[in-house]
Parts: structure tokens; C-alpha cells; sequence
């Protein structure tokens, strides 16, 4: 800071208004009067004053230290000479402001070059004690009032050291206070003058870096320097906004370069005022954030990681999709792909061998999955048995594919839990990053082809296609269509026969209902609204209304002289889930008046897999009430024997398409051979399905089977077509004869 700068500084402190200084004047009781008392006596008083300051100038040098001061003749004379026209000055006035401006400069220049206050109040003394003489001589009263002068300026001397020792106390204890604060706030100093760009740094500040305060320089360059080039734009940036006051103070992390060239994480903080006009002058405090920070992140970690596997979590996914997509848009960007993966049947493992063992399970393909990937890729667990894999990077998109394969593989080895060696599989669906997937994200899609991986049996990948995305819509569709079907009446059953093939013409035992769907005036397969009305739940009233009908219509055929017909009931899983679904089959059954051993419920083996243990309460409950249980399409599922001894089966029916091979196909006809073998030697009624041909009546025959269907008899036809069949008024394929040759389902 320049000179004048320092004493204008000095000056405000000093703080001498127009007021103050006629206020003082006024307590002294100066008046006009004693200008003119002074004026009066200026020239008489001349070689007093000449007097005076030779003899100060005598005791001045017998004084060690003001002896340093005055100690050559050459600055002696000079200051004899200013100090004469000063009394004299003092002597005449006039005391206006420059008068007063300098006085006070002239104070700050003794201060500052170490003239003790006490030389400066003996030498007014002595003035005094020389101007009483030149005005009253020797007289005794001025001799008294002389030495009275001695014990007044002595006594002013105290009085100066208490208000001055006062004053340094306060500001030092505040020091002291201030520098205890600093150290318990472990905080470095800063104080810049940002338009000098002179930057004083304390000692604290530099050794959080582990540096020397010499080795940052003078100016900001030296701290500025040691910034993060990631960090430093953004510190420029929130400095300058607080000096052009868009901020009401600094406050800013950034990274800092230690000596040792790692980075500290710090907190930057201050403010800035001004200083005269323009300039401007900014300080405060920087603090070591570095532990604060790394909790932070470990939180951060924490809230974007699962705990379980370690992988990144859903919030993570994110982050990390928005990035990609943001590589994705930018030219020459390779392909990226998103996996959907989920665990095939992990609800079964959860419930069956607990959920201990199920988060190993997950720890465990966690593991085996993250083997398959790149560095760079992305293995994120989305929740509960789902898995996403963010594939960056790909030369194509197939090479998505080849990933999901290596996934599946990576499986094929059981897993050794404990003391549990378990198989799992896992379902796939992949879609690529970048396409614009007909309003569907990619996730979305790669979510709608995991469903057709599990749709199409689980334990493999499916690739999303636009097909696939129209296939959803479609389906989307059908179910709403399928929610009101019912109340619209586009529902009908049709009943395909079961004939026994013991005699020489084949007769009719059993029909099998079956539902049809008439939308927009067209007929839709089972095989596609079935799935949907499951999915939707919409099975659960649907097949009710099935069951009520079908038991209905037989009981009437029973009734027209039918006796013995037994009637085939479809049931899919949902239905056989519901606690009450065996009192409410009862129900139908005492309301339709069907004897309960005439109905047959056919159920699949996948079924059977979905919730054993309510499936088999309900299977066991139906059976107590007399009815029969089929389970169908058998050896297109599991064809697991476990099944047919645990649940309590009466009837078996072998899949059509092992029929439709005999008897030329080798594997098919072993296969049905092995099946119908089987089945009666567990002592179960075997029906085979799909009969279209001679030749496959036979076959059955020679192989023991009683009981078969297929279009062979019959396709599968409306109530009228039947009851014109057993009235003899039509008969259709080969099936009237039989009907004649079997009285007992005539009609009377
Ligand atoms: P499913 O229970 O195995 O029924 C037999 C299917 O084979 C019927 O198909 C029938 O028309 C067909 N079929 C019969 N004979 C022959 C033949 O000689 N050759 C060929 N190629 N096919 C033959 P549909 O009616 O299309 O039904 C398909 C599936 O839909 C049924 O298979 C059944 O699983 C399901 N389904 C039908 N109605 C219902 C129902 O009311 N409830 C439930 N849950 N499922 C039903
Ligand atoms: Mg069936
Ligand atoms: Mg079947």
C-alpha cells in the first residue's frame, strides 16, 4: 500500500470532524481573545523561542536514544530550522484544517521512525517552561508554575501510557483470539489485492499443500497454478462472480495440487470489498474438505451401488444410459446394446430353499455374468433377479448376441451353494442403444424381448425387433379386446370327442371342451388369446364362465340320454392358484347337477411347476371331491415322472405331436410307446391326442391305448353339430357308426 494511501487510512481512524475539533476547542475555552493575547506578545517572545530550541536540542543529545537520532550537525540544523517555523506556527495560528492535517502528518512520521512519545511531551515542557520565562522573567510564581508544568507533563505522560497500554490490550487479546480461532478452525488465510494482484497467504494455507509460504510467490499466479485444470475455470468463474456481485460471498470446492503432486479437495471462501474507488481487495479462508468429500462419495457410492452383489443399481443405470446415449449421438460412435437379463424360476429357489440361499444364488451369477464382459461394459443389477448390461463399444450389434450366448453358458455349470448344487438359467432380451424403437426407450425394449425370451421357453436371449414391438401392440390390443369380450358374448365353447377304442368300432366317452373367441367377426386361436387372457387375469372369470357352461351343457346331453358322457374342462395355472377355486368347481358342479366324476380338469406340467405346494392342496381337494385329473400335452414340458407319482393323477394325455409321427417316425413312436408304457403301468387312463389318420389308430391299438381324440373322430364342433350327431340326424367322419354301436350314448 503506498504512503499516502497509509496516512489517509490513519486519518479516518483518526476520525477528526469539523465537530470534534470545535468541540475540543471549546472545552479549552479558546477564544478570539486569545488569539489576540498570543499575537501581542509574537515578536517580544522571538529569542525565547530561538532560546528554547537550543537548549531541546542540548537535551535531545543527552539522551542515548534521542542522541541516535539528532546525531549529525548537518540534520540538526535542518531540523532546528523546521522546528522553528513549527512554534512559531503554534505560536500564531492559524489553527485551521491544514493546520490540523499537519500536525497529524507530521505525528505519523515521528511514530513511524520510532520518536517516543515521551521526547514529544518534554519537549512542549520545555517550550512552555521557556515561553513563561521570556514573559514573566524570573519572578517566584513562575518559578512554582515551572516546576508544577513538570509534574502536569508527567502526569499527562501516565495518563497517555494507561489509554494507549488499554487499547493495545484489547487489540491484542482480539489478535490473540482471533489467531486461536484460526488454529482451532485449522483454516488457511488468504488476502489478495486483486487489482495489484498482491496475494498474502498464511502460514497455513501453504502447509495444507505442505509448502513454505515463499515457495507460492506474491501474486495469485502462484495459487492459481496449483488449481485442477478441471477446476480451474469454475474457481475463476465463482471469484469473478462475486466481485461483479452476483453473489453475496465466495464459496467454492476445488481441487489443489500438493507438493507432493496429489490433489486436496478444499473450500475456498470469502469475500471482497472495495478500496477507494477502484480497487479492490478480497479475503478469507480456505478449508481442507478432503475427509468431508471422501464421505461424501462413499455415500454417493453407497446410494448409486447395491449392497448385495456390489454392482451398480437402477439410480447408477441411469446415469450411465444418459452418458451413452450422449456417445451415441456424437459422429463415428461405435454401437452400444443393452441386455435384459432375468433369473429363470428364482421365486423357486427363494421359497424353497429360503432367502439366504437366493442372495447367494445372486452373488454367485452376479459373478459368473460380470466374467463375460469387457472392460468398459456394464453390469448393473436392476432389482430383485434382474440384470441389465450395458454393452459399449460394439463393432455390431450382433456381437451383442455373441455376449448373451457366453452369458448363458457361463451358467451351464451348476451352482454349488453350500451344501446345494442348484442349475439356474437366466432369460435374455438385448436391443440396441441407439434405435429409435417406435416411442419405446431402450430399456423398454430390451425389457419386451426378455419377455419373448421367456415366452419362448426361458434359458435363452431374444433380440428386440420392430415385429416384436408390433407383436406387443397387438397383444396390448387383445387384451383389451379380451376384457370385454365376455360381457359382449364373443365367447363359445366348442366340444371335440374322446372315444374309446377297445372295440372294434371306436365309440364316444368323453368331450373336450374347448373356447373360442369370435373378435371383429373372426375367429382367434386359443394358442394366442389363452395367453393373453392370463396374463391380464381376465382367465380367472373367463374360466369360470367355461366351466359353469361346459358343465351345464354335458349335464343337458346326460340328461337327453347321454348318461355316461364325461366332460374335458382346460384350466390354466391362475385359476388352480386360487385358494377357493376347488369349493368353487363344488359349486358349479351342485348348481349344473354334473356328478363330479363326470368332469376331468386337464392341467399341464407347467403348471404343476408354477406354486407346488398350493397346486397340490388344490389338486388333492378337487380329487377328494371325485373328479378326475388329467394332465395334458405330456412329454412337451418337463415329462418329469416325480410328477406323476406326487400329484394325484387319473388320466394322461399324450401330446399330439408324438402322434402325428407314427407310426413312421422312429423317435416319435418309440417316444408314444414309451409315454402310453408309462402311463399304464402307473396305472393311469392314457388318452392320445392329435388322431388324424388310420394308421394312427392302429398304432395305438397295437400299443394298449383305449382312449383317443383327434380330427380323425371329429374337429372340435358347436353344441347344435353334436346334438344333431347323437339325435343320428348327421354324422361326421367316421364317428356316426360308432355312435349306433354304442347304446349307452344314444340318444333315446
Ligand atoms: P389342448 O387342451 O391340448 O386341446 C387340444 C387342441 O388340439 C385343440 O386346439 C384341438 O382343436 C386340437 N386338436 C384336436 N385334434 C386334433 C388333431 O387331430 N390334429 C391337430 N392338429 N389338432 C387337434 P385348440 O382348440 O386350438 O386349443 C388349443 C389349446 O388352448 C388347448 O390345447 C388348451 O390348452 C387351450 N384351451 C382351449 N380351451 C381352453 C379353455 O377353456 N381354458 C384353458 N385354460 N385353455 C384352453
Ligand atoms: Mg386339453
Ligand atoms: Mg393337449
Amino acid at each position: 500500500m503506498g504512503n499516502e494511501q497509509e496516512f489517509q487510512d490513519l486519518l479516518q481512524r483518526v476520525g477528526l470532524d469539523r465537530e470534534e475539533i470545535s468541540q475540543r476547542l471549546r472545552f479549552l475555552d479558546w477564544s478570539a481573545a486569545d488569539v489576540e493575547q498570543l499575537g501581542r506578545h509574537s515578536a517580544g517572545l522571538q529569542p525565547a523561542h530561538a532560546g528554547f530550541l537550543e537548549q531541546l536540542y542540548q537535551r535531545l543529545g543527552e539522551f542515548p536514544a534521542t542522541a541516535a537520532i539528532v546525531n549529525d550537525p548537518a540534520t540538526i540544523s535542518r531540523l532546528k530550522h523546521s522546528q522553528g517555523d513549527y512554534y512559531q506556527r503554534l505560536w500564531n495560528g492559524p489553527y485551521d484544517r491544514d493546520y490540523v492535517l499537519d500536525r497529524l502528518r507530521i505525528g505519523w512520521i515521528h511514530q513511524k521512525i520510532g520518536v517516543d512519545l515521551k521526547w514529544y511531551l518534554g519537549a512542549y515542557r520545555l517550550y512552555l517552561h521557556e515561553m513563561l520565562d521570556g514573559l514573566l522573567g524570573a519572578h517566584p510564581a513562575s518559578t512554582a508554575f515551572a516546576s508544577l508544568l513538570k509534574a502536569v507533563f508527567f502526569d499527562i505522560g501516565l495518563a497517555l501510557d494507561t489509554y494507549s497500554a488499554a487499547q493495545r490490550k484489547a487489540l491484542e487479546d482480539s489478535e490473540a483470539r482471533f489467531a486461536r480461532a484460526l488454529r482451532g478452525a485449522n483454516d488457511g488465510l488468504w488476502d489478495w489485492h486483486v487489482d495489484h494482484d498482491q496475494l498474502y497467504l498464511s502460514e497455513r494455507w501453504a502447509s495444507m499443500l505442505e509448502l513454505h509460504r515463499d515457495q507460492l510467490g506474491s501474486g495469485s499466479a502462484g495459487w492459481f497454478a496449483r488449481v485442477h485444470p478441471d477446476d480451474l475455470g469454475g474457481l475463476r468463474r465463482a471469484i469473478d462472480a462475486h466481485l461483479q456481485g452476483s453473489t453475496p460471498s465466495l464459496h467454492h470446492e476445488y481441487r489443489i495440487r500438493r507438493h507432493n503432486g496429489s490433489y486436496l479437495w478444499v473450500l475456498v471462501r470469502g469475500v471482497a470489498e472495495r478500496i477507494g474507488q477502484d480497487q479492490r481487495r478480497m479475503a478469507g479462508s480456505q478449508t481442507d474438505i478432503s475427509q468431508h468429500r471422501a464421505a461424501q462419495e462413499q455415500l454417493q457410492h453407497a446410494a448409486r451401488h447395491d449392497p448385495l452383489t456390489g454392482l451398480a443399481n437402477r439410480d447408477r443405470l441411469a446415469e450411465l444410459l444418459a452418458q451413452a446415449l450422449q456417445r451415441q449421438g456424437r459422429a463415428g460412435a461405435r454401437e452400444a446394446a443393452l441386455l435384459f437379463i432375468d433369473l429363470d424360476r428364482f421365486k423357486l429357489i427363494n421359497d424353497s430353499l429360503g432367502h439366504h440361499i437366493g442372495d447367494h444364488v445372486l452373488v454367485e451369477v452376479a459373478r459368473r455374468l460380470g466374467q463375460c464382459l469387457r472392460p468398459g461394459d456394464h453390469l448393473i443389477r436392476f432389482g430383485g433377479d434382474e440384470f441389465v448390461v450395458l454393452l459399449d463399444d460394439l463393432a455390431c450389434i450382433a456381437d451383442a448376441e455373441r455376449v448373451a450366448q457366453r452369458m448363458l453358458d457361463s451358467l451351464q455349470p451348476p451352482l454349488q451353494v453350500q451344501e446345494h448344487q442348484l442349475v439356474v438359467s437366466i432369460s435374455i432380451g438385448i436391443a440396441a442403444l441407439s434405435e429409435e424403437n417406435a416411442g419405446l426407450d431402450s430399456l423398454q425394449a430390451a425389457d419386451l424381448a426378455l419377455y419373448r425370451a421367456k415366452a419362448a421357453g426361458k434359458a435363452q436371449f431374444a433380440r428386440y425387433s420392430t415385429e416384436m414391438q408390433a407383436q406387443a401392440q397387438h397383444q396390448l390390443e387383445l387384451q383389451s379386446a379380451l376384457s370385454r369380450a365376455l360381457a359382449r358374448d364373443e365367447f363359445s365353447l366348442v366340444y371335440q370327442p374322446i372315444c374309446q377304442l377297445d372295440q372294434a368300432q371306436p365309440y364316444l366317452v368323453a368331450v373336450e371342451a374347448l373356447l373360442r373367441w369370435q373378435h371383429k367377426g373372426q375367429a382367434v386361436s386359443p394358442l394366442e388369446f389363452i395367453p393373453c387372457l392370463e396374463e391380464s387375469g381376465a382367465i380367472l372369470a373367463v374360466g369360470d364362465w367355461v366351466l359353469r357352461q361346459a358343465c351345464a351343457q354335458v349335464r343337458h346331453w346326460q340328461l337327453a340320454g347321454q348318461t355316461a358322457l364325461r366332460c374335458s374342462v382346460n384350466l390354466s395355472s391362475r385359476q388352480l392358484q386360487q385358494a377357493d377355486f376347488a369349493a368353487r368347481v363344488a359349486d358349479i358342479l351342485r348348481e349344473s347337477g354334473l356328478p363330479p366324476a363326470s368332469l376331468v380338469l386337464e392341467i399341464t406340467e407347467s403348471q404343476l411347476m408354477e406354486d407346488s405346494a398350493q397346486t397340490l392342496a388344490c389338486l388333492r381337494e378337487l380329487a377328494s371331491l371325485g373328479i378326475q385329473l388329467a394332465l395334458d400335452d405330456f412329454g412337451t414340458g418337463y415329462s418329469s415322472l416325480g410328477y406323476l407319482k406326487r400329484f394325484p393323477l387319473h388320466i394322461l394325455k399324450v401330446d399330439k405331436s408324438f402322434i402325428s409321427g407314427t407310426p413312421e417316425d422312429g423317435d416319435s413312436r418309440l417316444i408314444s410307446r414309451a409315454i402310453i408304457g408309462l402311463g399304464l403301468s402307473l396305472g393311469l387312463e392314457v388318452v392320445a391326442e392329435g388322431v388324424e389318420r388310420s394308421e394312427h389308430l392302429d398304432f395305438l391299438r397295437s400299443e394298449g391305448c383305449r382312449l383317443a381324440q383327434g380330427y380323425w373322430f371329429s374337429r372340435p364342433r358347436p353344441p347344435v353339430e353334436l346334438e344333431r350327431l347323437f339325435s343320428g340326424e348327421d354324422c361326421f367322419e367316421g364317428l356316426y357308426c360308432l355312435l349306433q354301436a354304442q347304446p349307452a350314448l344314444s340318444l333315446p
